[in-house]
């Protein structure tokens, strides 16, 4: 299975902050939409991501001041990133290897999704309960 069809049933929705937006904006957004993770993006283009881990491990270094401080100081720069066209098995052993549970997606250069690591898992699930169902049709079929 590819990652385009996992965006074509949850769509292309993807949380983002700028840079420079508080540490307190990002928990902000975090807890409106109900996330783990928000993509740093300026002029469209992805320059970071930050999860709460992130928050929880600066939070634990710095205290509360913490608060005021730019989404830059604690983003990972370095994002690990997919297409439309990669397998959703390629994409979760990256995740299982990198220990991270949010994967932006890109074609041709532009943000146009985001898979979690529930996204992965509910997919992966319904391709094992699919073949599940043929492999018992098939097995009655022999038997009638
Ligand atoms: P998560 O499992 O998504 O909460 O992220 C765990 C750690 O990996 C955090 O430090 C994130 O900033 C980082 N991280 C999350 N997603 C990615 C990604 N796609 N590429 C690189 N780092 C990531």
């Amino acid at each position: 299975m590819l990652i385009a069809a996992i965006l074509r049933s949850k769509g292309p929705e993807v949380v983002r902050v700028a840079p420079d937006a508080t540490i307190a904006l990002l928990l902000t957004e975090l807890a409106r939409q109900d996330i783990g993770a928000v993509v740093v993006a300026e002029d469209d283009r992805v320059v970071g991501i930050v999860s709460e881990r992130d928050v929880v491990r600066a939070l634990q270094r710095s205290g509360p001041e913490l608060l005021s401080d730019p989404v830059s100081a604690i983003m990972t720069r370095d994002v690990f990133t997919c297409s439309t066209e990669d397998t959703v098995e390629d994409v979760s052993e990256a995740m299982t290897l990198r220990r991270f549970r949010h994967v932006p997606v890109l074609s041709g250069g532009r943000l146009v999704g985001i898979v979690s690591i529930g996204d992965v898992v509910k997919s992966r699930l319904s391709v094992l309960e699919d073949d599940r169902a043929a492999l018992e049709a098939y097995i009655q079929g022999r038997r009638a």
